[in-house]
């Protein structure tokens, strides 16, 4: 963040918007091509409401706890600075934003970055000499120096029985392969030495363009997956795959990973192991088929890490169904697993689903998920005493030594981290060997090698 917010314009007294960016890394990713298109024209950014003349609200609006802090954080924006211009998922429901706060100056939808653009000329003119030279070539990013986000694919076809994002963002709009690929080669060149692939359903990218051909750097890429994971994987970074729906073709780029050109990780969000869940969940798959592939995917990969969401009380889980659950993230020893209770969101077909769980059943079933998880956690870390990794640096205080990394098995903001003694040396965005000498239930201590 200070890195957009401590560059200030030549000009006097530059125009100023304050920015707050709530949700998803797929909704940071629109902050930032809108701060880049700010900074574009000259407008500057402040972290207060108070000293800015506007302000955006980039906001979520998946759950209703979500929506909830999105309407919030819009109320003490208009209470502090008066001048508020709304985006992000919950502008699709603008309805929603005026019956709450009258006075927004104007509501704009989820990846709607020209008509941010055209409410913030109207409300405040653009400065008069822009200054494209201070932009870098790769735009402003809301994440450190050394990892970025890469935003594949816009919208989503499935149409699980929970989730209200395909009515938000509409269908499966991918961008050009060849658009990507020259995007992260930009922000590799920029000093990116992590790339975090998202959108809201990776496996599918390419198939509403039918898988279009392109050409990058001479070669013939296809707009899919595979596609793009052989192209990220040859530009020497780690490449993190997130938001992967289990498709059987997910199979096809495990072998990247053996090769060591796509880090190990698959973020798979299976919601749910029983049949009878996922099947009113719409979603594919059911405990076997799912413990089969994964079984294929760790004898091809060992050191591969699974990260996964999965949902407790979803209408009609039975205690067994529940138990299924349990069996599921202990034999497929789900390493990451980050657990929601079903929240009923009222525009979701779920919400009509008959079986609804009392909030004290998903409690209990959420509080038994989060220790098994513990325990498959504090177990995978004691397995890594004694073993030599590599790991990013996140930061480094030069006085102590003391740094925070990640492993290839943590990804930024939702994984554990590696904490390291005697980095002096080193620099955030470094990558080295470091030797893991203790362990605790989601982090690990270690010391360069
Ligand atoms: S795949 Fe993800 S974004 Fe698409 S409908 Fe299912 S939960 Fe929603």
């Amino acid at each position: 963040m200070d890195d957009i917010f401590s560059h200030s314009s030549p000009q006097a007294k530059p125009a100023t918007i304050g920015f707050v960016s709530l949700g998803c890394p797929k909704a940071l990713v629109d902050s930032e091509r809108i701060i880049t298109r700010l900074r574009a024209e000259g407008y500057a950014l402040s972290a207060q409401y108070e000293n800015a003349d506007l302000v955006i609200v980039n906001t979520c609006g998946f759950l209703d706890s979500a929506r909830d802090e999105s309407l919030e954080a819009i109320g003490e924006a208009i209470a502090a600075n008066g001048k508020v211009i709304v985006t992000g998922c919950l502008g699709a429901e603008p309805e929603v934003i005026e019956a709450a706060h009258p006075a927004v100056l104007a509501i704009t939808g989820p990846h709607q970055y020209e008509q941010v653009m055209e409410a913030v000329h109207r409300h405040l003119p653009a400065p008069h000499h822009p200054h494209f030279d201070l932009l870098p070539e790769s735009g402003l990013r809301l994440t450190p120096r050394h990892y970025a986000y890469l935003k594949i694919s816009e919208g989503c076809n499935n149409r699980c029985s929970f989730c209200i994002i395909p009515k938000l963002r509409g269908g499966l709009v991918s961008r050009p392969i060849h658009h990507v690929l020259s995007e992260a080669e930009k922000l590799v060149k920029a000093g990116v030495k992590e790339l975090l692939v998202i959108s809201q359903d990776t496996s599918a990218y390419g198939l509403d363009v039918k898988y279009a051909p392109q050409t990058w750097r001479g070669e013939n890429y296809q707009t899919r997956f595979l596609d793009l994971a052989e192209g990220l994987g040859s530009l020497g970074v780690w490449v993190r795959l997130h938001y992967v729906y289990p498709y059987p073709h997910v199979d096809q780029v495990l072998p990247l990973m053996a090769e060591g050109k796509i880090t190990p990780y698959l973020d798979i969000p299976f919601q749910h192991a029983s049949k009878s869940v996922l099947k009113a969940m719409k979603r594919p798959g059911g405990q076997d088929k799912l413990l089969n592939r994964i079984a294929g995917w760790r004898r091809t990969v060992p050191d591969l890490t699974l990260r996964s969401t999965f949902i407790v009380g979803f209408p009609g889980e039975t205690e067994e169904d529940f138990e299924t659950l349990l069996e599921f993230i202990k034999e497929a020893r789900i390493d990451r697993a980050g657990c929601f209770k079903y929240e009923n969101v009222k525009s979701a077909d779920s919400a009509a689903l008959p079986g609804h769980v009392p909030e004290e059943i998903k409690e209990e079933r959420w509080h038994r998920f989060m220790q098994a998880q513990a325990e498959i956690s504090a177990a995978r870390a004691a397995c890594q005493i004694g073993k030599t990794l590599p790991v990013i640096i996140d930061e480094v205080d030069q006085e102590t030594g003391e740094a925070t990394a990640r492993s290839q098995a943590d990804a930024p903001e939702i994984d554990g981290q590696v904490y390291l003694t005697e980095a002096h040396q080193t620099q955030p965005g470094d990558i080295l060997s470091v030797k893991i000498s203790q362990a605790d239930a989601y982090d690990l201590y270690a010391v360069p090698v």
